[in-house]
Parts: C-alpha cells; structure tokens; sequence
C-alpha cells in the first residue's frame, strides 16, 4: 500500500528500526526494491529524484518518460503488500518539490542545506504549507553530507542545537543530518559520530535520515540504528550490484559460448540488487509489518 514517510518512519523511530530508502530511476530498480520489501514482508522507501529532460545521468527523463515511470511506480507501491513510500530525494527548489507531488510522491526531501540556516528554514516551512495540505511529508537537511559532484566542502557535522533549533522552527517530519557519512563511493573509512546521533536523537522527536549509507559494515548499521538513525539512504552500491550481476551473466554466457537476450540480462540485474537490497534490510534491522 502507498503511505508517506510519517506511516513508515514514526513507528520506526519509537521502536528503534531503521528502514532503507532504496532509489528507483527505472522499473527494474523499482520491482527489485518492492518484491524485495514484500518477500522480507518490511516496509520500505522508494527514492525517486527530480527529473529533467536537459539533465545529464540518471535524473535525464523526458517529461513522457517521467509521467509514464511515475504512474507506473504509485500503481506498483498501491498494489504492495507491505507500506511502500514514494520519497523525492534531494530536490533543492519549492517548484520540484510540487512536481513530485503531484506525480504521486508521498513525501519529499527539500534540500537547503547549502544556503544559509535562515534561508533553509524559509523554504523549508513553504514545503512543508503546500506538502501538509497534501498528506505529504517532509524531509529536510541541515549540516552538510560530502560527496556530491564538484562538492569541496570540507566535513560539517550537524550540532544538536542546531537540530533543535530548526526543528522548532519549521516542525520537519525528518531531518537528515550528518555524522560523518559521504555519499557515492569511499575513498577512505568513514568516522562515524555515535555519540552525536544519541545526542540528536534526543534533541528532537522527528526521525533522523543517513544520507550516503553504502558501504558500511554490518556492525556500523546496527550501531547507528540503536543510537537513533531511522531512515537509510542505500543507492551506489546496490547500483553495482545489478550491474556486477549483469556482467557475471554476460562473461558466464560468453564462456559457455550462449547467446544472452536482454530479457536475460535484465533479470539479473534485477535479482543482484535483491540480493544486496534484502541483506540490507537485515542489516538495517526493519521489523516486518504484522
Ligand atoms: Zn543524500
């Protein structure tokens, strides 16, 4: 069944479960984060992003290709077993944030992050106005999580005053905040602050986003969870392993001298992103829905 962010993530925070938020750009993405979430019978976050016929990558779609992945996405999430959330990842203007929406997303994440502290407030309490009449929640980011494309920035943890200070100001239904995460691939091992998540946790009642969760190891999920870390943001690797699962089938087929069809190929990768996609649910200790 389609529910926002609050439906998944309260119950989460107050029983102390983390819950994956898994990026679906196309309908093989899609059907491996749903079927994923339906097997282990745990509720589950797809992430879509703000889509742009003159993008580059993956946020390219035409605005036909949008609408139709769009219909297609609510109608797989309605149709769900378990409680399935359609979350906008990263969308740094008010106009996308509304796009989303419309298109069918049940929450969505305004990121100011990189403007002032007082600018992100305003426009994270004009999101949260248009998004509430909706039914839809928020999701906002303060402090800063390294690694987007020509980001320089040096590591910029979120303070819990500062947690609380914008909570009181804009009454966010999740903050994303940073703890020593980056997004993308590592380059060196993350430090991580769990002192600094138990002292946010504790700053305020609305659930905590790790933005940049590949890669880690089992024992650092578990902790960050435990400490308070409700919504985990998992793309890049599971990425890899649709495409990692492609190539073994593709150098399986060669060796074997048989012709593959991308029907084939497809299905591969489909099934190595389940693979990496419920290890994670495990690791993210999701509790299934009764
Ligand atoms: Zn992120």
């Amino acid at each position: 069944m389609l529910v926002n962010g609050n439906d998944i993530l309260l119950k989460a925070r107050e029983e102390h479960y983390g819950v994956g938020a898994f990026n679906v750009f196309d309908p093989g993405m899609t059907e491996a984060v749903i079927s994923s979430a339906e097997e282990t019978g745990t509720p589950v976050i797809a992430q879509i992003i703000d889509w742009n016929p003159d993008a580059k990558g993956f946020a390219k779609k035409s605005a036909a290709e949008a609408k139709v992945f769009m219909d297609m996405l609510v109608y797989r999430a309605k149709i769900a077993s378990v409680p399935v959330c359609i979350h906008l990842d990263h969308c740094t203007t008010y106009e996308g944030c509304i796009r989303a929406i419309k298109a069918g997303a049940t929450s969505v994440m305004i990121d100011a992050s990189m403007k002032s502290f007082e600018e992100n407030i305003e426009i994270t309490k004009k999101v949260i106005e248009a998004a509430h009449a909706c039914g839809v929640t928020v999701e906002a980011e303060i402090g800063h999580v390294d690694g987007h494309e020509g980001d320089t920035t040096g590591k910029l943890y979120t303070t819990p005053e500062q947690a609380k200070s914008f909570y009181e100001a804009t009454g966010v239904d999740s903050l994303a905040v940073a703890i020593g995460t980056v997004h993308g691939i590592y380059r060196e091992a993350p430090v991580l602050q769990y002192d600094l998540i138990s002292e946010l946790r504790e700053a305020i009642p609305a659930p905590l986003v790790m933005h940049g969760a590949s890669g880690l190891v089992e024992e650092q999920y578990a902790k960050c969870v435990e400490r308070g870390i409700t919504k985990i943001n998992f793309a890049t690797y599971m990425m890899l392993a649709g495409a990692k699962a492609i190539e073994d089938q593709a150098a399986a087929a060669k060796q074997a001298d048989q012709k593959m069809f991308f029907p084939g190929y497809y299905m591969a990768g489909v099934e190595g992103m389940k693979a990496i996609i419920k290890e994670h649910i495990g690791y993210f200790k999701t509790k299934a829905v009764k």
